[in-house]
């Protein structure tokens, strides 16, 4: 893996998105009306050979981690679990009716949250056969599922593996007992070795840990015996995230203090650190904190040219549409993003009243549309064509600037009609992302 050269991380240190959506999400507005949202989505599930995303959120976790950006709620018991289940399988039987279907084609199909092994395995069971039973799962389908070691069971990998799941993502965060109990992550080597040990029996093809470096006590020392922990460990995937520290917003983060956490020389050893271990073990680098063995289908769709980008993140299988189940879930209909109410008690109170809880959302015009191709092909093939069009447009002139400064450090290769991602550049993807994004450009 391509080191990355002194000053270069002083230079890109600002907070960036992820690009999961182009407008991201923070900048989207009111949802689109239920009827374009549907039109939208039954527009690309009658294609031939059509295949469907779906997401399906578990927002209950049963302690807060300070770290957490996610969209997650507290519950210390399991009663808020087959309630939960039984609304989202109520949200999807209205999603069946609207569109008129009976049988739906999945290409990919992820469990996120919070907490998805909050859910006891009978419960999550029952939420599985009520998805899987409308549905054909096509050949070469991700089913994935994000998993807390400190509450996965035996039982549940089970449940999982019986309905067709394949792989696990696993958070990990660090090995650290001290930087783990200081941001309330109270997780032993032990539990997430026993995830892994049981994962591997019992058939799943991909586990990928969540890495988190600059967290408050992380030093370069334990970054370096978390890595030899994980170089046992072997997963075929590892993202390796940065903390973000944002005391303001998440009240949780003043159990310590700027003095607990690494200085700004420091985090970037460990991002460093990080990536060296990694390389060293063999991993690649996919991009936006993403890293892959070559032999895993991530890698390989990479290097083919044929990775994909949704709101789970890069994806080896396209789908042509992504409906999101649950609180807060999203949704991406190709010509509209959608995502429903946030609030647990307005999102069951909607479905329950037999509406599609639609909270926000964003209907790309064309501009957006062009911007989105643009950076898909970049984020995806490393290479995007540009037309006499996007010269003349109104947003190239600033777009070109701040690709031209790229250029000078190494990330991008211009020419008159090309942009090219170089292999350094492919750390600095969300910085590649910025230099189109025009409403980050216009909104400070
Ligand atoms: S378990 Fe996961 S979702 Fe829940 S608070 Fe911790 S990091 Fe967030």
């Amino acid at each position: 893996m391509i080191g990355i050269p002194p000053g270069l991380l002083d230079r890109h240190s600002l907070p960036s998105p992820r690009y999961t959506s182009y407008p991201t999400v923070m900048h989207w507005g009111a949802a689109p009306p239920e009827p374009d949202w549907l039109k939208g989505l039954a527009g690309v599930l009658q294609q031939p050979a059509a295949r469907l995303g779906l997401y399906l959120h578990v927002p209950f976790c049963q302690s807060l981690c300070t770290f957490c950006g996610c969209n997650m709620r507290l519950a210390r018991n399991h009663a808020l679990a087959g309630p939960y289940v039984t609304t989202l399988l109520q949200e999807f039987a209205l999603y069946r009716k609207r569109l008129a279907t009976t049988r739906l084609t999945l290409g990919e199909l992820h469990l996120g949250g919070g907490s998805p092994t909050y859910l006891p395995a009978e419960v999550l069971d029952r939420l599985l056969d009520g998805i899987l039973q409308h549905c054909t799962v096509a050949a070469g389908a991700d089913l994935a599922i994000e998993v807390d070691p400190r509450n996965t069971t035996r039982e549940q990998l089970q449940v999982l593996r019986r309905h067709g799941f394949n792989a696990l993502s696993i958070g990990v965060q660090d090995f650290d007992a001290r930087v783990l109990e200081i941001v309330n992550r109270v997780q032993t080597e032990g539990e997430v070795r026993r995830v892994v040990d049981d994962a591997r029996e019992l058939g799943f093809a991909s586990l990928s840990f969540d890495l988190i470096f600059g967290l408050p006590l992380q030093t370069t020392d334990s970054l370096h015996a978390t890595f030899d922990i994980v170089d046992q460990l072997q997963p075929d995937r590892i993202s390796f995230l940065p903390y973000a520290h944002v005391p303001w917003i998440k009240q949780s983060q003043r159990r310590y203090t700027e003095a607990d956490l690494p200085e700004s020389a420091t985090r970037h050893q460990l991002h460093a650190l990080g990536r060296e271990r990694m390389g060293a073990a063999g991993l690649l680098e996919i991009g936006m904190d993403q890293y892959a063995r070559p032999g895993d289908p991530l890698a390989q769709a990479l290097a083919a040219g044929t990775l994909h980008r949704n709101f789970m993140g890069f994806s080896a299988s396209g789908t042509g549409a992504l409906i999101g189940l649950g609180v807060s879930a999203i949704g991406d209909s190709r010509s509209a993003y959608a995502q429903n109410e946030k609030n647990l008690q307005q999102y069951e109170s909607r479905v329950l009243a037999g509406n599609l809880p639609l909270q926000r959302g964003h209907v790309p015009g064309s501009e957006d549309r062009r911007i989105r191709e643009l950076l898909w092909n970049l984020l995806t093939a490393s290479r995007t064509i540009l037309t006499a069009d996007d010269r003349m447009a109104h947003w190239w002139p600033e777009t070109h600037k701040a690709l031209q400064s790229l250029q000078r450090d190494g990330l991008v290769v211009l020419a008159e009609d090309s942009i090219a991602v170089t292999e350094l550049g492919r750390a600095f993807l969300r910085h590649i992302g910025m230099a189109f994004d025009q409403y980050l450009r216009h909104t400070h």
